[in-house]
């Protein structure tokens, strides 16, 4: 066993179906006042509803979050907090509706009830993001973390399969880097491969039958242990390459991740055997020099996108891509050279299966 240092990140969490029905009395058990209820345009009716539900514990609704927290954003929603007089927020929504939630605490410490309808893991990370003039900064702060976070499989039925593959996959991505991250630990590695076998094992019926419940709740179990891995430890080239893509190329950041994972994971299979050697097992396949194809190939079973062509890439792009993404040094498992990474793009831009021998 490896030395290692665990910090646990605190919070409440309840899962099931039918628990946003607790929503009410969760708000209560905070005891920091009236909530302002946040949510996209897409999902403002449904915030309307709950906010009539909740009655004298609603503050009203404020439903302009987008994507990566424009700073824009981000001040309306504090003044809209402070006009209506809330002293707490609720998320019900994806990582742009909790990204807002996260913006507001930052500024005001008011805390967060998040009830999160994707998979993409937000809700269980100290990690803020506020986007000014295009540039996105991020920052750790333990306010932001949310209070409470409430699992409703039932809110995601609606989730659409282009939103619900991608998003799946997403998820693992956070595990498959927390196994080999620099500051791995045995807890957090059992939740990272626990979190893959549950949404390995799912995804493909949340996908195909959306409102499969008992899929959901696998799949949404395993967002939640992969929104704890990101949360606890750090990422590695995959986030590296999946940030400069979706950054540099304005490249839709689920779907990137989507493509890139097998990928990456072909790339540090002989560097981090142990690590990989765990992703196999919990996607059910024996060797680790397996694990690449088998993400690939759920990606097939999922009908993802499998290139980056298909996103709107352009092989002129590839070197400026491989320029950005090897500029700063990083952690790895195994070292990253400017020629290897152009080989890896040229891969996933022309959707070949990954080969552990790069
Ligand atoms: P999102 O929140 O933008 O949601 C995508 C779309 O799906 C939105 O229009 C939303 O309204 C809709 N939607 C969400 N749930 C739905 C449901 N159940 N039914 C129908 N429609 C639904 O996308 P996302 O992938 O969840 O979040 C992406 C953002 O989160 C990015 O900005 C990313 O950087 C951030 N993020 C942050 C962290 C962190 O730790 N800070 C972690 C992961 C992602």
């Amino acid at each position: 066993m490896h030395p290692f240092v665990y910090n646990a990140n605190p919070g409440r969490v309840i899962f099931g179906p039918g628990s946003h029905s607790l929503i009410a009395s969760e708000i209560q058990a905070m005891n920091a006042g009236k909530a302002l209820v946040l949510a996209t345009p897409s999902q403002s009716e449904a915030a309307h509803r709950l906010s009539d539900q909740l009655g004298e514990l609603s503050a009203g609704v404020f439903d302009q979050a987008v994507m990566h927290v424009p700073i824009e954003t981000a001040k309306a929603g504090i003044e809209a907090a402070d006009k209506m007089n809330a002293g707490c927020t609720i998320a019900v929504g994806g990582g742009s509706t909790i990204g807002l939630a996260k913006a507001i605490a930052l500024e005001t410490g008011k805390p967060i009830l998040a009830v999160p309808t994707t998979y993409a893991g937000s809700e269980m990370t100290p990690i803020w993001g506020l986007t000014e003039e295009g540039v996105k900064t991020t920052g750790r702060d333990p306010k932001v973390l949310p209070r409470t976070v409430i699992y409703d499989p039932e809110l995601l039925v609606t989730l659409p399969d282009f939103i619900t593959g991608p998003s799946g996959m997403n998820a693992i991505a956070h595990c498959v880097e927390a196994l080999y991250a620099e500051n791995a630990n045995p807890i957090i590695s059992m939740m990272a491969e626990e979190g893959i076998r549950a949404i390995g094992r799912s995804l493909e019926n949340a996908v195909k039958q959306q409102e499969d419940i008992a899929a959901r709740s696998d799949t949404l179990y395993g967002a939640w242990l992969a929104g704890a891995s990101l949360g606890a430890v750090g990422m590695a080239l995959h986030h590296k390459l999946c940030h400069t893509l979706g950054g540099s190329f304005n490249l839709p950041h689920a779907e990137v991740h989507t493509i890139i994972i097998p990928y990456v994971t072909a790339y540090n299979t002989l560097a981090a055997p142990d690590a990989i050697g765990r992703v196999a097992k919990a996607l059910g396949v024996e060797k680790s020099e397996d694990a690449a194809g088998a993400l690939f190939d759920l990606n097939t079973a999922i009908g993802a996108k499998m290139t980056l062509s298909e996103l709107g890439m352009t092989e002129a792009d590839l070197d400026k891509a491989a320029d950005i993404a090897t500029r700063n040094p990083y952690y790895n498992p195994r070292p990253i050279t400017r020629e290897s990474i152009r080989r890896l793009l040229d891969d996933a831009f022309h959707g070949r299966r990954p080969n552990v021998d790069q």
